[in-house]
This record gives C-alpha cells, sequence and structure tokens, in this order.
C-alpha cells in the first residue's frame, strides 16, 4: 500500500507537510464512499488510489460498493446517458420505483460515516436513508445539457445532500454548495508508473503489434459517447497516408455498464475487417500501461465526458492527445501545446499525420502534457481537495 512519502518526488515538501496537518486535525472521523462497481472507469480509478491513502494518514475509510440486479443498471445506464444529454429516455413509473427500490435495500446493508461521498447517479436516492453526518455528492459526468425530465425527478435527492462535487465549472448547478475537484491520476498506480523498454516490448509481443511501426489507439470503455467508431474511421484515414500505421484500441466493460457487450461487438466487428489493427479486451492495468507508453499518439474522441482520465494518463506518458473538445478534455488537451482540439474527424486524422511525420514537435508536446499533468492532475491534488472539503465541512 502507498504512502504519502512515497509521492515526495511529485510534491514540494510544503504540500506534504499540509496534507499531513489537515489530515492529523481529521483524524477522528469515518469517510465513507459509495457508488456502484469496483471495476471499470474513472471513479475505480481514483478510489482505488484516494482511499488507501486516506487510510495511511490514519483516517477511517470505507469503500461500499450497491448491489442490484441487470434491471437496475439498465435503468441507471439510461439515467447516466440522459444526464449526458439523452433526450429520448422514458423514464416510466416502473423504472421510478425500481431504482429506488434497490436503493432503499441497499441503505439498509451500508453503514454511513461522519463524512459519506456518493458517487455519481446510481447510489444518489440512499441519502434517503440518512442519520448524521455530512453527505455529499460527487458527480462525476457532464450534466450541463441534462434531459430536464429526469433532472427534475433527480433534484429532490440531490437537494438533500450538503454539498456537491463537480469535474468542472460549467457543471455545477446552483442547488448547493457546490466544490470544483479536477480528477486526477495516481503516478505510482500500475496504470501510470514508470515502465522500461523491455516491459513494453513484451506486452506489444504478447499482442501481436509491431513495435518497430507507428501505433495509435485510445483507451475507452465499450460506449457510444467515447465514439469508438470514430476512432476507426480515423484510423482508416490515416492508414491512406501512413501504410504502416498500426491501430491498438483497449477496451474494457464497467460491471455497471450493461451497454459494453453490444457495444464491443460492435466495434470487433469493425476492427477485425482492418489491416494492422487490434482490440484488446479488460488487460490488466500494467498492459494498459505499456499500451498507451507505445502510442505516437492517443486519440480521445468522446462526444461527451466528464474529465477523461484517459487523457491525462496518456499526456502523464508524455504521448500528445489528439481529441475532441468536450467536458474535461478541454482543460487537459491544451491545443498546440499538448496535443490538438479537433473540429470533426478529419481533422483527427489530419492531425495524426501531421505528429507521426513530425516526431520532435510530437516530443515537444509531450513534455507540455507531462508538466501539465504533474501541476494539476496528480493524486496528491485530489487529496489535498479531498480534505479541505472535509475540513469545511466539519466546521459548518
Ligand atoms: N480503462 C482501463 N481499461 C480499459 C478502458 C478504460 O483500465 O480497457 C480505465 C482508463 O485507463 C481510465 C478509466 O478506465 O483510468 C476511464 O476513466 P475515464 O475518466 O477516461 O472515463 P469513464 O470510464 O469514467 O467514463
Amino acid at each position: 500500500m502507498m504512502r504519502l512519502s512515497d509521492y515526495a518526488p511529485f510534491m514540494r515538501k510544503d504540500e506534504v507537510e499540509e496534507i499531513k496537518e489537515m489530515a492529523s486535525s481529521l483524524g477522528g472521523y469515518e469517510i465513507v464512499h459509495i457508488n456502484a462497481t469496483r471495476y471499470g472507469g474513472g471513479i475505480v480509478e481514483m478510489l482505488s488510489s484516494l482511499v488507501p491513502l486516506l487510510s495511511s494518514l490514519g483516517l477511517k475509510v470505507r469503500w461500499e460498493v450497491i448491489e442490484g440486479d441487470d434491471r437496475f443498471f439498465e435503468i441507471t445506464k439510461m439515467i447516466h446517458n440522459s444526464l449526458q444529454g439523452d433526450r429520448e429516455l422514458q423514464f416510466t413509473e416502473d423504472m421510478r420505483s425500481h431504482y429506488l427500490e434497490v436503493n432503499r435495500w441497499n441503505l439498509m446493508r451500508l453503514k454511513q460515516g461522519d463524512f459519506t461521498f456518493v458517487h455519481d447517479p446510481q447510489p444518489l436516492p440512499i441519502i434517503e436513508g440518512r442519520r448524521d453526518g455530512a453527505w455529499i455528492w460527487r458527480c462525476h459526468i457532464d450534466p450541463s445539457n441534462a434531459n430536464p425530465s429526469v433532472l427534475n425527478f433527480l433534484t429532490r435527492f440531490i437537494e438533500k445532500y450538503d454539498a456537491l462535487i463537480f469535474s468542472l465549472e460549467d457543471y455545477a448547478f446552483p442547488l448547493r454548495k457546490a466544490y470544483i475537484v479536477h480528477p486526477a491520476i495516481d503516478p505510482l498506480s500500475e496504470k501510470n508508473k514508470m515502465l522500461g523498454p523491455s516491459e513494453i516490448l513484451r506486452v506489444l509481443e504478447k499482442y501481436d503489434v509491431d513495435s518497430d511501426r507507428p501505433i495509435i489507439g485510445q483507451v475507452s470503455r465499450y460506449d457510444p459517447w467515447k465514439d469508438p467508431l470514430g476512432v476507426i474511421h480515423v484510423y482508416k484515414t490515416v492508414k491512406e497516408r501512413i501504410k504502416d500505421a498500426q491501430l491498438v484500441m483497449v477496451g474494457s466493460s464497467a460491471s455497471d455498464d450493461p451497454e459494453s457487450s453490444r457495444w464491443y461487438k460492435l466495434v470487433s466487428r469493425e476492427v477485425e475487417e482492418l489491416e494492422d489493427a487490434h482490440l484488446l479486451t479488460d488487460l490488466p492495468d500494467l498492459e494498459v500501461n505499456a499500451i498507451q507508453r507505445s502510442y505516437y499518439v492517443a486519440l480521445q474522441l468522446s462526444t461527451r465526458e466528464g474529465f477523461g482520465l484517459t487523457v491525462t494518463e496518456a499526456l502523464w506518458k508524455g504521448v500528445p492527445v489528439i481529441a475532441r473538445p468536450s467536458g474535461g478534455i478541454k482543460l487537459q488537451v491544451l491545443d498546440n501545446v499538448t496535443g490538438y482540439l479537433i473540429r470533426d474527424l478529419e481533422d483527427a486524422a489530419a492531425k495524426v499525420i501531421h505528429l507521426i511525420r513530425r516526431p520532435w514537435l510530437s516530443r515537444i508536446m509531450g513534455y507540455n502534457g507531462k508538466e501539465h499533468t504533474r501541476k494539476n492532475f496528480l493524486i496528491t491534488r485530489l487529496l489535498r481537495d479531498h480534505l479541505r472539503i472535509i475540513g469545511e465541512l466539519s466546521d459548518s
């Protein structure tokens, strides 16, 4: 288990001291995080590092995961989609009552803390069973175009929280005290730690990828909002001009995401038709790390994105990112500095070709991206924000 001192190379001395002081003043409190899955997606990525770090600082922390049947997760995925702007959803009375019923059942299983952080919409109504302590809803998605009828329904729960946390200023709705916390990655995790060339080569060989030729790709859950078909389109265009290019897409399914198997099938059928293209599924973190480090250029073509930790991960590895300017991506991909923000898929392909042909430019952008991430998006900053919020709420 990592301790704060392990992160000293990434922090100033006074930052380490500040975190220790904040943590020691909160020592007696019990903190609970509640989300909907232990596998897959950005929330899991962050909690996997944040929870052990908080415990190593002497805080009592628990990570609880709600349980539900397939129908529950279908409903919550629809809620997720409609918060991201999907207007199609017919949110029937029957769906509402199942969503609430599963949350009520979970309520009985879960123990509350002095500070209970509830992540995303799946466990949102669990606040109904609040006994005491401060309750915080952490919204990781972009709700700025939410379907009004679904948002209205959820508002009755959101209003009960003491504070809300959003990833971006643009997302905050003025219902409650809102904090803005940019997500972050752990530079020491298996996903992000430094790897030697032989480890990267071993992974490329294992998946039959040629390490002598340019590799591009995207790492993302199988989800239409991540636009995997757009990635394939870009690769086809690039391949016409750069004959030795290769595509390595990495995907996974989160256990709370029932849409993913359908999208996996769709994407894999397309990839099978292509030359020098690979679709790798559910890789261990170290292998995702190796693949990201092998990219000449990383793509992130999401049409909606709360923040996009995959972008942070690529930038941290010194890889320029070509992305749509959605949500938190805009904070990370600084156009022409750490990568390119693109207008459309043709533009994306042109930018990929541009960078493959200019290794010197990629190197400069890669350096910029790493520095940008070091200053703004590492887990130690997230830890400090987290402690600050608990400190403020305990004073109020
Ligand atoms: N991820 C992974 N394997 C995959 C696809 C995604 O480990 O095949 C990880 C990825 O490295 C990142 C997280 O899942 O840490 C995705 O977070 P992001 O914020 O990009 O998107 P989300 O899935 O939360 O919408």
